[in-house]
């Protein structure tokens, strides 16, 4: 069985394409010295065993049979003198892994299983670096199953970047701006990762490491904020980026409209951003007076529930904010629940061809996957594009990303939109303003909200 596992790891690493990866680590050069003292292990512990039974006339089915074939080639004066070597070259072998080891990417092999049994336990890295996000970093095998799926790399060329280098460099201690920064935050990778390490919390808080600020200063205006309107325990916030995006702010008023809903909107005339793309960057503190102002706001004026439109928001305020007593929302979850209600009722008289894009903080943020598809087969037909759910590609406007300029992310936006529109749908229906930003770049086709499209059939 271990012969079999050093073959398979050779294929692997000589013709990665027949085990299914594209593309293959590049690793550290202590990596090297202790992956080769590992491949040398077994086949010289055979050859070493198998003079012994060539000596002794024993030996096991492998080495029994190998060590007549050698009692029958070889004098025993030859057989004694390779016997020796071998088992020296193994010694040798053994201990150069050994002590290359605790260097080395094989560290996984003390921590990979402990930390797929502490997941159980719920146990997960906080919001600064702390003991835990190193021993995840140890717990990497440097497999490179996370480097195929990276649109950095398909679309870019960029190969560097990906989470194994970002692991492999924080653990070394030489982790420099552009791996930190350099990620669309979109969790593919992490979705693939066979460990469940982390991956996204671990950059954060490296960013946060390095990027964190004191903000007292610079957020006093907080204090004077407050333009929200309307009334009502139903509170809608809309976010800097479905500010920009008028169809969806107007679709979401239509929606409230015909449900009867009393809402109290937070920020129609403008206001305080969520907070998370200023943590995406690393800006920890200013992130949470950003936090800190909204939950008092929403406190204030006494909501029970919060909806908001955009994915990145949702994060934020279920991950972060600890709004306890209030339910907080995603468009699409508030939208079905109206629909399911019977306060809601729409019309497939239209009957469009749609597709949907899965935003990333959505589906794998926040793991809804089903509320939009639902909603849009209750107004049409629904068509899927080749990566879909949990597989699902990023737009490429990631507020994560630092580094890639304009066309770069120009490039990605394309890429995604020409898979889809290769589904034949009329319309490409994303639940995102951002996404639907990135997107309307990529692509002459109709681009709409969730919102818009279930605004367009509600029934007169
Ligand atoms: S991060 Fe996960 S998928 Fe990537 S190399 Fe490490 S163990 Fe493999
Ligand atoms: S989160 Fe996305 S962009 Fe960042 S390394 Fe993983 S796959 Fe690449």
């Amino acid at each position: 069985m271990l012969l079999v596992a050093v073959t398979l790891a050779w294929v692997k690493r000589i013709r990665s394409k027949a085990l299914g990866m594209k593309r293959t680590t590049r690793h550290a050069v202590i990596d090297r010295v202790a992956l080769t003292a590992l491949w040398c292990i077994f086949p010289l512990r055979l050859a070493a065993e198998s003079f012994m039974a060539a000596i002794k006339h024993n030996g096991g089915f492998l080495t029994g049979g190998l060590g007549d074939l050698i009692a029958a080639n070889m004098g025993p004066a030859a057989i004694g003198a390779l016997n020796d070597t071998a088992w020296w070259l193994y010694s040798f072998a053994l201990g150069t892994f050994f002590v290359a080891m605790p260097f080395s990417r094989y560290m996984h092999i003390f921590t990979e299983i402990p930390l797929i049994f502490l997941r159980r336990y719920k146990l997960r890295s906080c919001e600064r670096e702390g003991s835990f996000d190193n021993f995840q970093i140890q717990a990497c095998s440097r497999c490179g199953i996370c480097l195929d799926p990276c649109q950095l790399q398909k679309e870019l060329g960029i190969d560097n970047v990906q989470s194994v280098y970002f692991l492999r460099d924080r653990r070394y201690g030489r982790l420099n701006d552009e791996v930190r920064d350099n990620c669309l935050m979109c969790g593919l990778c992490k979705e693939r990762c066979p460990v469940g390490i982390e991956l996204g919390t671990l950059r954060l808080n490296s960013r946060a490491k390095s990027m964190d600020t004191p903000a007292a200063t610079r957020y006093t205006y907080l204090k004077d904020s407050d333009r929200s309107s309307g009334s009502g325990t139903t509170g809608y916030f809309a976010g800097c980026m479905t500010l920009l995006t008028p169809a969806t702010m107007a679709s979401m008023e239509k929606i409230f409209s015909a449900a009867g809903e009393d809402v109290w909107w937070a920020d129609r005339e403008g206001g305080v951003c969520c907070g998370r793309p200023l943590k995406l960057t690393g800006e920890i503190t200013a992130a949470r007076k950003m936090m800190e102002y909204n939950k008092g706001l929403f406190r204030k004026h006494g909501i029970s529930t919060l909806i908001t439109s955009c994915p990145i928001c949702l994060k934020v305020f279920r991950e972060d904010y600890r709004l306890e007593g209030i339910e907080v929302l995603h468009h699409s979850e508030y939208i079905m629940r109206l629909v399911r209600d019977g306060r809601l009722k729409l019309s497939a008289a239209g009957g469009g061809t749609y597709t949907y894009h899965d935003p990333c903080e959505l589906g794998r943020g926040a793991g809804i996957y089903d509320e939009p598809r639902e909603l849009i087969r209750s107004v049409g037909r629904l068509t899927e594009p080749a990566h879909t759910r949990e597989e699902a590609l990023c737009c490429g406007s990631s507020l994560g990303n630092t580094v890639i300029d304009d066309g770069q992310q120009a490039a990605i936006a394309r890429s995604m939109a020409s898979e889809l529109e290769l589904t034949g749908a009329d319309t490409i229906v994303t639940a995102c303003p951002l996404c639907k930003k990135a997107i309307t770049r990529g692509t002459r086709k109709r681009v709409a909200d969730l919102s818009q499209i279930i605004a367009e059939a509600i029934e007169n």
